[in-house]
């Protein structure tokens, strides 16, 4: 079974690609999307608990809050928010 494919367009200037795992897993490399224009900007990760009080790090909790996806092309964005 191949895998999902993900498209991604830019309205502002027609920048598209379309990428699908070129393995038999079922994983892309976040270095795909930026060979073909696009760039998966680094996570905003919210990290929760006064960092001063935690002694042990099993108790620091962290919460995925956003990802960019940004045109290479013209820097129009989408931002993936609400991973709960
Ligand atoms: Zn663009």
């Amino acid at each position: 079974m191949k895998s999902l494919q993900i498209q991604i367009k830019c309205p502002n200037c027609n920048k598209y690609c379309e990428l699908e795992s070129e393995t038999l897993g079922h994983t892309l490399n976040m270095n795909d999307f930026y060979q073909n224009g696009f760039t998966i900007g680094n996570p905003e990760i919210e990290v929760d608990g006064d960092l001063e009080e935690i002694t042990d790090i099993d108790d620091v909790e962290t919460t995925l809050k956003s990802v960019r996806i940004e045109c290479q092309e013209c820097g129009n964005y989408i931002e993936l928010e609400d991973w709960t």
